[in-house]
């Protein structure tokens, strides 16, 4: 157990141990907004400490239960944007993504909770694009790593592809060709990777730092672009920007290596749309139009907490953003969760809720795996035979 004090001796946050599994669930608590203070709302979190946090919310059966909640990190109020890059834990993502395999960190909570914040920053950001700004998300900050992850790999040679789409009511927008129509692409599985894909996503080739950023600032802005309300619509939808690695490195003998790793930044609808369409006592297809796949989301955490997942059946398959996402939660990789929730009184019961699915994901334990191209897998694995049996010839 960790407290993590800054220069000015403030505790911005407090951390349990690190997980054994590989889903890291950390807490962010924003600041009170102006406007909460101005109408004299007030903390209903508070924080005992070794990554614990306490919501004194009514839950709905009328009681009030205090409600204490332990992740792997909590971060509180004061913490930074830059706090964020260095103890969530998506350094090691970062890393991990390098090293060839899928990786996810997603923002979940009520629609005004941070998620956008801690991601991308201020929308200001983009008017005028500083690179050394405070405001920078974990988005920008995890840019700058990675390429810093990649210079220290000089025998390695790499291409960075980055996408960026969105999901709206079950559509499938690419952020970086959104065409006048905004025509919905398909989600398609393929037979050579076993995984989901969009097919006819736009994919952009990043050699630099800047590149990364053009990606990020153009889809930022065609997120926003015919839609008559911003706010109301990015509660609605979430929206996925992917890095794929590859990486290729020479061997002494002539073979190479590639591996493809991935990265995935999801922005996550807000999450009170699940509580709406629960409460109007909605079916799973009815709340198609409303927000199905974060509900899936939830059920896929959940069955794979409830280790259902030797025996039974996990509904990825229910939703374009589990499709897309399930080769990270289903274990070929990490997944950071950064449950952002609001301090105010007048939010506790949503601050609950998140924190309460936020506890569920927790429990999910994967074993990720490296994904090697199959052909230089066999390449590679030949390769070794031919190398064995040229010894033994040599010996006789
Ligand atoms: P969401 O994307 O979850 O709907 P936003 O990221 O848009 O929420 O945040 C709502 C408002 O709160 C924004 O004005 C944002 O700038 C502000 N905000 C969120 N988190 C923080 C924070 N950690 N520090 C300061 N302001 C924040
Ligand atoms: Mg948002």
């Amino acid at each position: 157990i960790e407290r993590l004090i800054d220069g000015d001796k403030r505790i911005i946050a407090t951390k349990h141990l690190l997980p054994e599994n590989n889903i890291n669930v950390v807490v962010r608590v924003r600041p009170l907004s102006n406007k909460e203070i101005k109408s004299g709302d007030e903390m209903a979190v508070q924080f005992p400490g070794d990554g614990q946090i306490y919501c004194d919310a009514v839950t709905s059966s009328g009681d009030k239960k205090p409600k204490v909640f332990s992740y792997n990190v909590v971060f509180e109020p004061n913490a930074t944007q830059e706090d964020i890059l260095q103890y969530s834990g998506i350094k090691n993502l970062i890393e991990m993504a390098v090293e060839g395999f899928s990786c996810t960190a997603f923002c979940y909570g009520q629609t005004g909770s941070g998620k956008t914040h801690t991601l991308t920053g201020p929308p200001r950001l983009f008017d005028k694009m500083d690179p050394y700004s405070e405001d920078h998300g974990l988005v920008f900050r995890s840019f700058v790593y990675l390429f810093k992850v990649l210079q220290e790999h000089e025998k390695c040679n790499f291409v960075l592809k980055a996408s960026f789409l969105e999901i709206y009511n079950e559509k499938v927008i690419d952020l970086l060709n959104p065409g006048t129509s905004r025509k919905p692409l398909a989600v398609r599985w393929s037979k050579k990777t076993r995984g989901f894909f969009v097919e006819n996503l736009f994919t952009v080739e990043c050699e630099e730092l800047d590149d990364l950023l053009a990606v990020l600032e153009e889809g930022m802005r065609n997120r926003s672009i015919g839609t008559h309300n911003m706010n109301e619509y990015s509660s609605r939808s979430h929206s996925i920007l992917t890095i794929n690695i590859t990486s290729e490195q020479a061997m002494e003998n002539g073979v190479f290596i590639s591996k493809q790793g991935k990265i995935n930044f999801v922005d996550l609808a807000g999450s009170e749309m699940t509580k709406k369409t629960q409460s109007e006592g909605k079916t799973l297809e009815e709340a198609n139009n409303i927000n199905k796949s974060l509900m899936v989301l939830g059920y896929c955490i959940a069955s794979l907490s409830d280790g259902k997942r030797k025996s039974g059946h996990i509904p990825y398959r229910d939703s374009k953003l589990t499709k897309l996402l399930a080769d990270s939660l289903a274990g070929n990789g990490v997944t950071l969760m950064v449950a952002c929730v609001s301090p105010a009184r007048s939010n506790a019961s949503e601050t609950l809720n998140t924190l309460r699915y936020a506890a569920r994901a927790k429990k999910i334990s994967t074993k990720p795996i490296i994904v090697m191209d199959p052909r230089e897998a066999l390449i590679l694995s030949l390769k070794r035979e031919v190398g064995a049996l040229q010894t033994e010839n040599d010996h006789l």
